[in-house]
């Protein structure tokens, strides 16, 4: 076998272990050097790509290997940056591995059950094992746990609240799967308020309520997500009444999310409070800044991704809206990674939040690690500075009053004395020959400004963490 498809029947049976969004990360513009004495040369693209392969894939790539090829004793890597997608050493592996579609929403699907229920479909990306467990959410998750092991027996109805995107729907479908899973022939449901009204409405429609109750009594157990939309469908929640209690008299377990507590539903029928008030009712909050960034790195470990801590932190930091927002930049991060191959930085992970989180409230001062600061002069800084507002240095350094060079010399000159502890007079030398109370004012000016303007702030926040000074 020749190098090129020796290395391509590697990456064939790797494909089959690490997922394929894994491949096309790390394996992409990656290419068998040599083989020679025992030992094979891989040639890596970018010095970031080493001790990721060492770490991760060193072990499974020589094990492959050695199937193909018996003699191979020795994996080797260098890292070869001439090494990209023109390269007669390097396989297309986008053509050999098209990644599929597989960032769709799956929960939109429908699947026909036995009995001619319906039911949304799993998805296979919520398990109870890759919910981050946190004081938070601690009891929903024990609850969730215990239901899924013996449904039908202590909490029934499980009933979960809480606010948009804290792990509702990714438990309830964890149990679903879950149950499933024990007991493949139980009839598991998944729907929402909305399927399960117009379900009904259909029924009513055709004047088959009969068929429409029966389907629905043949279940084992029933998810309903997000049950507030019930309020004000007085014959919805009459019908769901019946359902309930038929399927509870008969031991079967029913699981319900909503987005406040029973009491605060307005329901047509108080008994229908009463009959959610008599199971466990557990909530689901907002996790804290270190729970937040347990879950990007469990997230992480998940999708075998490598991002630093000080970009973590950042995300964990800055959004805490809401845990699907949290997920939702560190995918887009992932995202842009996995596109463009250059290592996330605070600059660029600050760019994506300003793009995606139009509503974010405040960018504040991340917490102080342990690493030291860096020693950064004022012109490594003024790089910094200029980089991110992405305009020339000279003109910076010069006389222009121009508006778009005017507030990235005010940064320079605010983080030259609250960071690097410069004298004004110094600054006021470097920055164009301004005089010292020239830059007093302008210091005290942002000072002021970074009170309000959180634009700003998330700037200054970024260009601190950039530069290793905050
Ligand atoms: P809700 O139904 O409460 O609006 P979801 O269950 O859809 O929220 O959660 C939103 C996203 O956040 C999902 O991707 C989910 O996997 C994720 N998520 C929420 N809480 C956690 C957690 N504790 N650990 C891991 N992922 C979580
Ligand atoms: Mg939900």
């Amino acid at each position: 076998m020749n190098l090129k498809d020796l290395w391509l029947a590697i990456i064939t049976d790797l494909e089959k272990d690490i997922n394929r969004a894994n491949v096309i990360t790390w394996f992409r513009n990656t290419a068998l050097l040599k083989v020679e004495n025992g030992e094979m040369t891989v040639g890596l693209p970018l010095p970031m790509f080493l001790s990721w392969h060492a770490q991760n894939y060193a072990d499974v790539t020589l094990k492959i290997a050695q199937k193909h090829q018996a003699d191979i004793k020795k994996i080797a890597y260098e890292v070869d940056i001439t090494l990209n997608d023109k390269d007669p050493r390097v396989i297309d592996l986008l053509k050999h591995f098209p990644m599929k579609e597989s960032r769709k929403l799956p929960n939109k699907a429908e699947v026909k059950l036995a009995g001619g229920v319906i039911s949304k479909m799993f998805n296979p990306r919520y398990s109870l094992d890759n919910f981050t467990i946190a004081p938070e959410n601690r009891l929903a998750h024990a609850a969730a746990q215990t239901v899924s092991k013996h449904p039908g027996e202590n909490y029934n109805p499980l009933f979960i609240y809480g606010g948009v995107g804290l792990g509702k729907t990714h438990l309830l479908q964890s149990v679903g799967r879950e149950i499933l899973r024990n007991d493949p022939s139980k009839v598991v449901v998944y729907t929402t308020t909305e399927s399960f009204t117009n379900e009904l409405i259909e029924g009513i429609q055709a004047r088959n309520m009969n068929r429409f109750r029966n389907k629905y009594r043949k279940i084992d157990t029933l998810i309903i997500d997000d049950i507030q939309f019930i309020a004000n469908k007085d014959r919805t929640q009459e019908e769901f009444f019946h359902t309930f209690n038929t399927l509870y008299d008969a031991g079967k377990q029913i699981l319900i999310s909503s987005d406040r507590p029973p009491q605060e539903l307005t329901l047509l029928n108080d008994r229908l409070t009463s009959r959610f008030e008599s199971g466990m009712i557990v909530d689901v909050k907002m996790p804290d800044y270190e729970t937040r960034l347990a879950i990007l790195k469990n997230k992480c470990q998940i999708t075998q991704v490598f991002i630093s801590d000080q970009v973590l932190e950042f995300i964990a930091f800055n959004i805490d809206s809401s845990v699907r927002a949290l997920i939702g930049v560190l995918n887009q991060v992932i995202a842009q990674y996995e596109l463009e191959h250059v290592a996330p930085t605070v600059k660029s992970v600050s760019e994506i939040i300003k793009r995606t989180q139009k509503d974010i409230k405040m960018i504040g001062f991340i917490k102080d690690d342990k690493t030291p600061h860096q020693a950064v002069t004022i012109e490594q800084l003024t790089d910094f500075v200029t980089d991110y507002y992405t305009i020339p240095k000279s003109e910076v350094l010069g006389e222009s009053r121009a508006r778009e060079y005017l507030l990235p010399r005010q940064v320079i000159m605010y983080l030259a004395k609250s960071k690097l502890r410069i004298s004004l007079a110094k600054i006021g030398q470097y920055l164009g020959n301004r005089n010292h109370t020239t830059v007093m004012n302008a210091i005290s000016r942002m000072q002021t400004q970074l009170q309000s303007n959180r634009q700003l702030l998330c700037d200054v926040n970024a260009i601190t963490r950039e530069a290793g000074i905050h």
